[in-house]
């Protein structure tokens, strides 16, 4: 609940400087949708009534179909979730060597990769967009390169025709890590139909859950079947003839119970993000140093990621400081993609990766703050959040003083604790 009795006006009214929260409880980002929980539990009765809990049961498949229809793309092979997506992906498009992704991602775009054995090699994304950024992929490719791999963030899709183009020229394939894509739209076309294929994450925190999953999305047939058979262990058609390798990706009935409820609600489930970010949107304007990830009105997106780039010298705080000061309020927020994939283990110590540079992705992983979104934060909350940013920013020089006292007093009570351990000093106020 919002404390609307609270009304602060100074810097050291901050939670963080011990004034009240303004939140009672605490704001997430991410926090799950939950669609209609009525029409879930339905679902779920039907599934154990059957006695048809996973392998390729009646709610995957219409799950697959729905998410075909949705995206208007013929082949949707449902997974367990998206980075196992990725990796029978992978696979199934026999890749090798070296594989470009941008550095500004979750670090499951590169993980999935690695964990094949294959080299993902980073390439630093556009500032503009936070996506890969085409211009720098050509000096990146070499005769090892087998895909280049685009991440829709936010779900402002990559620059697909540029990376088509790329990707045509050299002969290697072309995915896309669209985790966060589902309900995005290119140029007027959904996303899903780019590349050879596109990935699709249903994890809890996504705009449409399926508790965990993914679903791999392809125009192709013959690689869609492909996908079909290493999702399966390598099964081809109803469960007899093995005809190669492969894993257990399949996606259980109740996820797609879940998946299923989400889709159902899912035009008021953008209606209410779409309201709330054009909420922040305004709340936030004109604030010195505080700039939101706004969304091409000309094509379609969930609105699920309110996303700030906090500019330490106009705002007069760092992101952490404004993230520190927030959590304090109740809001969660939280930096995405720190430190970047290349300063992330197995990378930043595997010697083959020393000298690589990233300064985009280095800024945005200082500078990016997802603030919590959607229908259970509704627009009187973001307009709270809003102004608490706003003070935070006017009185940046009074909110850096309290910091530097609140740090200055860390100190002096460490110092303290250790006297009161530190038998010297104890003997001493025996004497
Ligand atoms: C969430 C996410 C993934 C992983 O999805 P899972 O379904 O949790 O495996 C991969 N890439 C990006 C960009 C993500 O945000």
């Amino acid at each position: 609940m919002l404390r609307t009795a609270i009304n602060k006006a100074r810097a050291a009214d901050l939670a963080i400087f011990g004034g009240c929260p303004a939140f009672e409880e605490a704001l997430y980002v991410g926090r799950p949708n939950l669609g209609d929980r009525r029409l879930f539990l339905q679902r779920v009765n039907a599934a154990l009534d059957r006695r048809w809990l996973t392998n390729h049961g009646p709610f995957a498949r219409e799950f697959e179909q729905r998410i075909q229809s949705r995206t208007r793309v013929k082949h949707a092979v449902a997974v367990c979730n998206a980075t196992v997506g990725l990796e029978i992906l992978a696979r199934a498009l026999d890749l090798s060597g070296e594989v470009i992704v941008p550095a500004f991602t979750f670090i499951a775009t590169a993980h999935a990769f690695r964990w094949l054995g294959l080299t993902p090699v980073f390439c630093d994304v556009d500032p503009s967009t936070h996506n890969i950024d085409p211009l720098q992929i050509e000096s990146l490719i070499t005769p090892r390169t087998s895909a280049i791999v685009g991440v829709h963030l936010w779900g402002r899709a990559c620059d697909v025709d540029a990376l088509e183009a790329l990707a045509r020229r050299h002969a290697v394939k072309l995915i896309f890590d669209a985790a966060h894509a589902f309900g995005s739209s290119y140029r007027g076309r959904r996303v899903g139909g780019f590349g050879d294929a596109e990935v699709f994450s249903f994890h809890a925190t996504k705009s449409i859950n399926a508790l965990e999953g993914g679903a791999v999305v392809t125009n192709n047939a013959a690689l869609a079947e492909r996908l079909r058979q290493m999702r399966d262990f390598g099964f081809a058609g109803d469960h007899d003839d093995v005809i190669g390798a492969g894993t257990n990706g399949k996606l259980n009935e109740i996820s797609a119970a879940m998946g299923l409820t989400l889709l159902d609600s899912m035009d008021d489930i953008i209606a209410a993000n779409r309201q709330v970010y054009q909420r922040y949107l305004y709340g936030l304007s004109g604030i010195p140093g505080i700039r939101p990830v706004v969304y091409d009105e000309c094509e379609e997106n969930t609105f699920h990621y309110v996303i700030l780039e906090v500019d330490e010298t106009r705002a007069g705080l760092s992101r952490d400081q404004l993230m520190e000061l927030l959590r304090a309020e109740n809001v969660m927020a939280r930096r995405y993609f720190h430190p970047g994939c290349h300063r992330a283990e197995p990378y930043r110590s595997d010697p083959q990766y020393a000298g690589v540079k990233m300064p985009v992705t280095d800024q945005l992983a200082q500078r990016v703050l997802a603030l919590p979104s959607g229908g259970s934060v509704g627009i009187d909350k973001a307009d709270a959040i809003c102004r608490l940013i706003r003070l935070a920013v006017a009185e940046s020089a009074q909110v850096r003083s309290l910091f530097a006292a609140q740090a200055d007093l860390a100190q002096y009570q460490a110092l303290f604790t250790h006297s009161e351990n530190d038998p010297r000093v104890t003997v001493e106020r025996t004497v």
